[in-house]
């Protein structure tokens, strides 16, 4: 059995996901031959209530330089931004001239609206091409990983911090432990940590089962991100949840008693023990809830393919691959996968190899059915697609549950 890489007592796997290849590996025809397989399985730690994979990929099998993945490209998260950033401004840099840090900074989509504000800023960002899109846009970024040793660089240069922050990266970081002694070394007596990332409560309530990948080590909750900050004497102080990547949560976290926990933290930690998140039988009836997912997604496609329909999948997502391989979905059911980034147009998905090809040829070849990969921009895909959807397309989701959307009827997941 693993080890929980928090608290190094053993896990209890709760689903095997079976042979996956790398959830962003997409590759050319003749790379088919030597493609990377692992198994992909999660577990839940009794102990400290961590959800974490069991096994870990080599980061070097996880990152291709072909294409780096640009926050700033999509406007719905830079306006997401833009509010976390102004939240973090308002809340927590009333000090005189005051610094804000942010782990894993891309291409600055975060930081800019502190560099528009005149706020001194730091990001770290260990992708050398995105750390240099984020300079080019006067963005100061330092291309490290962030760890105890960077966290004294940038304290003997500039100082302490008053906030650091992060969204969707803490759970990519396998050693948290060298976060926070980064964190320990960077923060002012009462500077504050902030972080987003999808939430296990949204996974478990919607079976989402597709945010588990290999770039995703951690499936937080508040029981978890509260178990390892006291472990390193800092508490969890305010949580606020996010409808973005499928439902988040926005954690802060400072050291033990320097703020007085909001009244949202008692009571999201009461409602996590409603719902069973810090008990592994919850995990033990999700694993059921996922096979039941499946079957009733391959038996929905298969009923379309059987009545003549073609079906293709809308948005080449890392998550998607989790998808396509643990279902069995292959180019026999879904003809091509549409995606408007150039970087995988032309190659296969990973592991079930479905052609990848340019948006233009969705709205052009007018399949009958569209497979939803891309359900966490549901939203605004739907406004787009109403040509589509008029025309008699249907576009076809399994999160919360497996269903047919026809022009009629409307979709949240959020809820
Ligand atoms: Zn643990």
């Amino acid at each position: 059995m693993a080890d929980c890489l928090i608290c190094t007592n053993s896990i209890e796997p709760f689903h095997d996901f079976g042979r996956m290849p790398i959830a962003n590996g997409f590759l050319r025809p003749e790379q088919v031959t030597d493609e990377f397989f692992f198994e992909l399985k999660v577990g839940f730690c009794p102990s400290c209530k961590m959800v974490q994979l069991t096994e870990l990929v080599d980061p070097d099998k996880l990152f291709h330089d072909d294409y780096a993945y640009f926050s700033s490209i999509s406007t719905r998260m830079a306006e997401h931004f833009r509010q976390y950033a102004e939240w973090v401004r308002e809340k927590y840099t009333a000090a005189a001239d005051p610094l804000v840090i942010e782990v894993g900074s891309n291409d600055g989509i975060m930081l800019r609206n502190f560099s528009n504000a005149g706020v001194r800023h730091v990001g770290v960002e260990p992708s050398a091409n995105v750390a240099q899109a984020a300079r080019e846009q006067g963005i100061n970024t330092l291309c490290e990983f962030f760890n105890e040793e960077t966290a004294r660089q940038i304290c003997d240069e500039y100082g302490q911090a008053d906030a650091v922050l992060g969204a969707n990266v803490i759970c990519h970081i396998p050693d948290l432990h060298s976060i926070f002694a980064g964190l320990d070394v960077l923060l002012k007596p009462t500077g504050v940590f902030v972080f987003e990332e999808p939430y296990l409560g949204d996974i478990v309530e919607k079976a989402s089962y597709d945010q588990v990948y290999d770039e995703h080590f951690f499936y937080f909750s508040l029981h978890s991100v509260r178990s390892l900050a006291r472990r390193h004497g800092m508490e969890l102080i305010d949580v606020l949840p996010q409808s973005v990547h499928g439902g988040s949560m926005r954690y802060v976290i400072a050291r033990q008693g320097s703020h007085r926990p909001t009244a949202s933290v008692a009571e999201i930690l009461n409602r996590e023990i409603d719902n069973g998140l810090a008990h592994a039988a919850t995990f033990v009836r999700l694993s059921e809830r996922i096979d039941a997912s499946r079957d009733a997604l391959v038996g929905l496609l298969q009923e379309l393919k059987g009545q003549g329909k073609r079906i293709a999948g809308y948005g080449a997502t890392s998550k998607s691959t989790t998808v396509t391989n643990f279902c069995g979905i292959g180019p026999d059911l879904v003809e091509f996968i549409s995606d408007t980034t150039p970087g995988k147009q032309g190659k296969l998905s990973p592991g079930v190899h479905i052609p990848v090809v340019p948006y233009s040829h969705f709205a052009e070849s007018r399949p009958d059915v569209a497979l939803l990969f891309a359900w966490n921009h549901a939203s605004e895909i739907l406004a787009n697609e109403t040509a589509f959807r008029a025309g008699g397309g249907q576009f076809v989701v399994y999160v919360p549950e497996v269903r047919i959307l026809d022009d009629k009827t409307s979709y949240r997941h959020a809820g």
